[in-house]
């Protein structure tokens, strides 16, 4: 049997091997024992027991509360083909009556029920005449009065188990505590003690926390480090959404808001939108995410203070879910703790104590100064067994001891002087930085002899010290202004006789964006999502039902040339290869013969980690020929590249060596000089890594490719300065 299990997971699901505890429980349910199982939000509950409905001669019942999850369970099941269907308040007459069919005709192993329809006299008489071999209770938290997401007619699924004597009960759910535990043994009456608790440690969850200094700012920033990418961000009011939402709009992203204000219809659609990679980001109160099965959100912002640990917890876990790496960073801010606070004192004395007992933790966690991990895991009753988890920011302070900062200190203090002291961090940091942001030239503080001088760490390294400056008593920040003031203590820094000791981190978004670059061909990535989301527009699904992130990013690091190849991608099965599989095996190849790329042979199928694409520098030879003399056109004509793959090239060749003379890029654009100084200007104000906001900026008028030309411009021209 456990081979059988075995077989399904490779050629229905494509996975190469069982995560823990996943085969222990299948071998649990298939031996027909009740099994309690809790694992975190995308621990990958749902195999544990489709695989056993797949072996099962008998139909597994699935209770599941929320209608969107069964019907994204069931399309995915459908994708991979397996007979799953379901019945609930949704269907169409016409729709239910089809579904009753083929349950009747035995052509279904799985099917997902919400317990409302369950109970109904005719669904009863319906299942009566089955065979039912398990009853699986999705979300099984729902039972208890003590979990945070109580449902009454949970209670009475007893009542249906006692009619199916002979089918295995398996409860799920990713809360932990005992009590609920124990609620849920009880009211299913689960038989033996099989109880399959997993880790709560999410691994490839990169946990951050940023002191708030400026919101927005900071959102922005971190938004231009995941173009194109998926990502929630929660807020604590709907006040806050709106606003935030049309901060980031104006900004040119790719937006909707969502919150309890909103009319039904709106937050469907924006939800819907959001979960069809139609729009890039969600703002939301958290009102957003219960339901929600999108495994390629790749990260969650929370611009507010969660409200404890435990939604915290929930809310980080809704990233990440195919396993690849997700960021999530917590802006925060001691006036946020002062609002919250103040709502804790409206309370009665019994609630305040356990809001205070909340907020405690979640400063602990916010404060700490070792590996995050431990404070997250301890809450939930679990030991981190490992000094460091390397996947948060404390771990990535680049030297846990403090290093010596006199002389950065010595450049930000002097800044602030020659500012005359009525400025803030970020522009102090902008000045340091060489930007070139409106309200530095306007002040003319790019002649200021500060102005560039900071090179040695990034922006956002420049802001976690001044931090520690303040911190220090280096600086006093204006409370209601935040403008920096120096003190007696900064003279004696400037003078010499004070030497400055701080911590160092290391920048998370550039290690990042260095290892992708390393680990798998982006613009491949870009071609294949392209062609996933054409092709769930046109069947109304999800686009990562069709394949994930992770199987994506497998096909553009490997670059499977034939079937064989092909199959040992995560998430491709035999029939996902027969839908979707040689049509992305047709992209690659086309990608791989334009490219001159070749496939990695060696046997990638017991190696989790991505292995290093070699190029063979096509986009080499083209930034030499470019140099050399030949014009774009001219490289167009002589390669038959398209002309945005030769821009491409020159791309990669300019961040790589960069290019002499750019000025004669400027021959080939067709813009104006008013409207090339126009897109220069807009680089400076939003950034040269994703193109998309300043294609926005510009109502969509100016064509990528003419984009993609100044932008090697203005790289080569600033690199050059440098
Ligand atoms: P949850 O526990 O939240 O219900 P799911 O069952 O939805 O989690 O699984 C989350 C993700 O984990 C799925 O997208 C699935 O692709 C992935 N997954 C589950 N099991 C495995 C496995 N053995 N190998 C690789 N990926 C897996
Ligand atoms: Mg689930
Ligand atoms: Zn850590």
């Amino acid at each position: 049997m456990l081979d059988k299990a075995n077989g399904i997971l490779h050629t229905v699901f494509g996975y190469k091997t069982f995560r823990p505890l996943q085969e222990e429980i299948i071998k649990t349910i298939l031996s027909k024992k009740d099994s309690l199982v809790i694992m975190p939000t995308g621990g990958g509950k749902s195999l544990c027991y489709q695989i056993p409905a797949l072996i099962f001669n008998g139909i597994t019942i699935v209770v599941s509360p929320l209608i969107s999850l069964m019907k994204d369970q069931v399309e995915q099941l459908k994708e991979l083909g397996a007979d799953a269907i379901f019945l609930n308040s949704s269907l169409s007459q016409e729709e239910y009556g089809k579904n009753v069919e083929l349950l009747i005709n035995n052509n279904v192993k799985l099917l997902y029920v919400a317990p409302e329809t369950l109970f109904l006299e005719k669904t009863i008489q319906l299942l009566s005449s089955l065979k039912i071999d398990c009853i699986t209770v999705d979300e099984a938290h729902c039972i208890s009065e003590w979990g945070h997401d109580f449902r009454p007619e949970y209670r009475k699924i007893i009542e249906i188990r006692k009619l199916f004597p002979d089918a295995v009960c398996v409860a799920v759910t990713a809360t932990a505590t005992p009590r609920v535990q124990k609620d849920i043994r009880d009211s299913l009456e689960l038989r033996g003690n099989n109880n399959f608790i997993a880790s709560f440690n999410r691994e490839n969850l990169y946990l951050e926390i940023a002191p708030k200094v400026n919101g927005v700012e900071q959102t922005i920033r971190f938004l231009r480090k995941y173009p194109n990418q998926s990502g929630i961000i929660y807020c604590f009011s709907r006040k806050q959404v709106d606003s935030l939402y049309v901060d980031l709009y104006n900004a040119g992203y790719s937006v909707r808001p969502y919150h309890a204000g909103l009319s039904d219809e709106e937050r469907k659609e924006n939800q819907e939108l959001f979960i069809k990679d139609d729009i890039q980001i969600i703002v939301a109160t958290i009102a957003f995410g219960m339901g929600i099965n999108k495994s390629n959100v790749r990260f969650v912002i929370h611009f507010d203070l969660p409200k404890n640990i435990e939604s915290y917890y929930q809310e980080i876990g809704r990233s990440g879910r195919d396993g690849l790496r997700a960021h999530c960073l917590l802006l925060f801010s001691y006036s946020d703790i002062q609002k919250i606070r103040y709502f804790i004192n409206q309370k009665e004395e019994h609630e305040k104590k356990i809001a205070e007992r909340h907020l405690r933790a979640l400063l602990n966690y916010a404060e700490t100064g070792i590996c995050r991990r431990f404070p997250l895991l301890s809450y939930f009753g679990e030991k981190f067994n490992h000094q460091k988890c390397g996947m948060c920011d404390n771990c990535n302070s680049i030297d846990k001891d403090l290093v010596d900062v006199t002389i950065p200190a010595q450049k930000f203090l002097s800044c602030v002087k020659r500012t005359n002291e009525i400025f803030g961090t970020v522009h102090i940091v902008d000045i340091l930085k060489g930007s070139k942001a409106e309200k530095i030239i306007e002040k003319g503080h790019d002649k200021l002899s500060t102005y560039g001088i900071g090179t040695e760490y990034s922006k956002k390294q420049w802001l976690f010290l001044s931090h520690q400056f303040i911190q220090q008593g280096l600086l006093v920040q204006d409370n209601e202004f935040g403008s920096l003031k120096l003190t007696e203590k900064s003279y004696q820094v400037l003078k010499g006789n004070l030497t400055v000791t701080a911590k160092i981190k290391e920048d998370f978004e550039e290690r990042i964006k260095k290892e992708i670059k390393e680990s798998y061909d982006e613009a491949l990535f870009e071609i294949l999502r392209k062609k996933r989301k054409s092709i769930a527009d046109k069947l109304r699904l999800p686009p990562y039902v069709i394949f994930s992130d992770k199987s994506l990013s497998e096909m553009s690091s490997y670059l499977p040339v034939n079937k064989k190849e092909m199959l040992r991608i995560h998430g491709l099965g035999e029939i996902k290869f027969e839908k979707y599989g040689h049509i992305f095996l047709k992209e690659i190849i086309d990608y791989c013969k334009e490219n001159k790329l070749k496939s990695i042979n060696e046997d990638y199928n017991h190696s989790p980690k991505i292995k290093i694409v070699k190029k063979t520098k096509s986009y080499q030879t083209t930034g030499e020929k470019f140099i050399s003399g030949t014009t774009i056109d001219e490289l167009t004509q002589e390669t038959k590249y398209k002309k945005s793959t030769i821009l491409k090239h020159l791309y990669d060749y300019t961040i790589e060596n960069g290019l002499p003379n750019p000025e004669r890029l400027l021959n080939e654009s067709h813009l104006s000089e008013n409207e090339r100084y126009k897109v220069l200007r807009l680089f400076d104000e939003l950034g040269a890594e994703t193109l998309s906001p300043i294609f926005n900026s510009l109502k969509q008028k100016v064509d990528y490719n003419e984009l993609h030309l100044l932008r090697i411009f203005y790289i080569a021209s600033k690199m050059r300065r440098e």
